[in-house]
This record gives structure tokens, C-alpha cells and sequence, in this order.
């Protein structure tokens, strides 16, 4: 299972709390994440991360990327709805190639607790 993990910086505390409770889930995934998200989440977790380029600087486009390829199962993503992003055009992007390559992508963290459960369900049951 290959999961991309992204986290606006005012969700980055809530990306890590996310991961610490769920390292379960995570720990046999092949993992992703645009730079600084991911930077954090191997510090304060320990999992290897294939980092990409911060957001900002194009690390939302290098996941689309991987949707495009079909190189992604999943992808975990923590928007920030309060605060203008300067490379909003990056994150409608990576949206919208998520829906229409079908790609499973959760923007909140209720989403993401129905994923990780149906992962971990999954899991139990060796489909992942
Ligand atoms: P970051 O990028 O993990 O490098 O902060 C996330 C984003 O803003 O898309």
C-alpha cells in the first residue's frame, strides 16, 4: 500500500498525532510526503518517509505526479480551509487528477479515521 501524507503547516501537529496513534497502519506502508510534513513525521515517529519537495516549491505537483502514474494507493491530506495557500493552483490539481484516477484521498481527519480503519480491517484480513 503506497500512501501520500501532506499536512498544511496549521495541521502538522494534527498529521503527527494522526500517524503516532495509527503507526500500526503505517509502519508496513511504502510512504510519501511533501518535504516538511515529512521531515516531521520521521522525526517524531521514526517511519521511513520518501520525502518529495516542499509543497510550495512543487512537492503537491510531484504527488500528482504519482497519481498520474498510478503509483499511489492513497493519499492523506490536511488542508488548512482557514488560511490562503500561495500554491493553491498545486493542491486543486492534485485534487483533481485524484478524481479522475479514483485515487482515495481524505482532506480532514474524520476522513482519515474511516481509511486507517478499513486499512487496518483490510490488514487483518492480508488483502494489503
Ligand atoms: P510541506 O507541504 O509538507 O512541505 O509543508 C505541504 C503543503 O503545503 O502542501
Amino acid at each position: 500500500m503506497k500512501i501520500a501524507l501532506i499536512a498544511h503547516d496549521k495541521k502538522k501537529t494534527d498529521m503527527v498525532s494522526f500517524v503516532q496513534k495509527n503507526l500500526d497502519v503505517f509502519e508496513p506502508c511504502e510512504l510519501y510526503a511533501t518535504g516538511t510534513t515529512g521531515t516531521i513525521l520521521n522525526k517524531h515517529t521514526g517511519l521511513k518517509i520518501n520525502l518529495k519537495k516542499s509543497g510550495p516549491l512543487g512537492g503537491d505537483q510531484e504527488i500528482g505526479s504519482m497519481v498520474a502514474n498510478q503509483l499511489l494507493d492513497m493519499i492523506i491530506f490536511f488542508r488548512d480551509p482557514l488560511t490562503a495557500q500561495p500554491h493553491e493552483p498545486d493542491v486543486s490539481a492534485l485534487l483533481r487528477l485524484s478524481d479522475h484516477y479514483e485515487i482515495p484521498l481524505a482532506t480532514n481527519l474524520s476522513t482519515a479515521n474511516y481509511f486507517v480503519e478499513a486499512l487496518r480491517f483490510e490488514m487483518q484480513n492480508k488483502k494489503v
